[in-house]
């Protein structure tokens, strides 16, 4: 297989790494979502990460709590995420390199744009933890601005849905899947599939955002070959 993308983000959400326990971190699982992230890799695809915290904690979550200082406890919990997948890809024999947004010296280098860009030309897989650093942001919206900043050809968000439906397909048997939006439908139609930030940051760079399950994991390979699974959002 050939790869479409020279250079990707890979936004895997907390979820994705939960499996079936929802919450924390599957170890199986994970390992299997980073045999697939080496396919790619092996492919020459250079790939950072971002990764999402949901499995742990969102800013919602805190219910009554300061807004900031829970999703403070948000970026905390991607960077938990971000050290299980180094760990899992480097078990792999891959390079991997953590930068995160807000300083952790002890446990991770911090986020400086030309060193993640330098290290994806070098071969080694870039996990960008803590999001974007500051409170009242999505990793998503991360996922956008680090697409942006890397000049990456397109972000793969890998999700425990495969797509975007007109409305939640858990809830509704007729809901539809969309194979293709815009990013002005999202806006317009307030579809919750990404926060309206990381949707217009996408949108006034030209960056695609490709929607689709990790569940099988095999998908990310044919996603960056590009076979069209899931939705696909320009
Ligand atoms: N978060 C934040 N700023 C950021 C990124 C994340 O405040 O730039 C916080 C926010 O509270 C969010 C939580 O971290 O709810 C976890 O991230 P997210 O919900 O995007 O994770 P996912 O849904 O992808 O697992």
């Amino acid at each position: 297989m050939e790869p479409k993308y020279k250079r990707i983000i890979l936004k895997v959400s907390g979820e994705a790494l939960a499996g079936d326990n929802k919450f924390g971190l599957n170890t199986q699982v994970i390992n299997n979502i980073s045999k697939h992230i080496k396919k790619c890799h092996d492919m020459g695809v250079e790939i950072a990460i971002v990764v999402g915290g949901g499995n742990f904690w969102r800013g919602r979550t805190g219910e009554g709590m300061d807004r900031a200082t829970a999703d403070y406890i948000g970026m905390l919990a991607t960077v938990m995420n971000a050290l299980a997948l180094q760990d899992s890809l480097e078990q792999l024999d891959l390079q991997v390199r953590v930068q995160s947004a807000i300083e952790m010296r002890q446990i991770s280098e911090s986020y400086i744009r030309r060193r993640a860009i330098r290290h994806l030309e070098k071969g080694r897989i870039v996990i960008f933890a803590s999001g974007t650093g500051n409170p009242f942001f999505s990793t998503d919206t991360a996922a956008s601005l680090r697409a942006a900043e890397i000049e990456a050809e397109a972000i793969l968000s890998a999700k425990n849905i495969d797509g975007v439906y007109n409305k939640d397909p858990n809830e509704h048997d007729d809901a539809i899947k969309y194979d293709e939006l815009t990013y002005l439908d999202i806006l317009d139609q307030g579809l919750k599939v990404i926060d309206s930030t990381a949707a217009s940051l996408c949108m006034d760079n030209d960056i695609p955002l490709l929607i689709f399950a990790i569940d099988p994991p095999e998908n990310i390979e044919k996603v960056v070959c590009g076979e069209k699974i899931g939705t696909i959002i320009k």
